[in-house]
């Protein structure tokens, strides 16, 4: 699987043309968001903050106090997977493309 570009990433201004692009270090285009202006910045802000929030998630999953990030409820019986992180590593799943 390919790695997504690296952060940060940041929404660039509102053209008529191309909407809002969202680029990465050197002017990389990451994405191109067209609508109306306001819509097109706020979509484009949430996307420039992926990577950060990717990162935060994969911290807060990391650390859970519930599983200490291992996502299973026991170490040693099967008890399931640890409710407390679930949702969070299913979005790491979807934002990485990986199991
Ligand atoms: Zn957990």
């Amino acid at each position: 699987m390919t790695a997504h570009t690296p952060g940060p990433w940041r929404p660039s201004l509102y053209s008529r043309i191309f909407g809002c692009v969202v680029v990465a270090k050197r002017g990389i285009v990451v994405a191109s968001i067209l609508g109306d202006k306001a819509t097109s910045d706020a979509n484009a802000r949430l996307i420039a903050c992926a990577p950060e929030l990717l990162a935060a998630v994969e911290k807060t999953v990391q650390t859970c106090s519930v599983c200490r990030g291992n996502g299973k409820l026991s170490d040693t019986h099967d008890l399931g997977e640890c409710p407390a992180s679930a949702d969070l590593r299913a979005l790491i799943v979807r934002g990485r493309g990986e199991p």
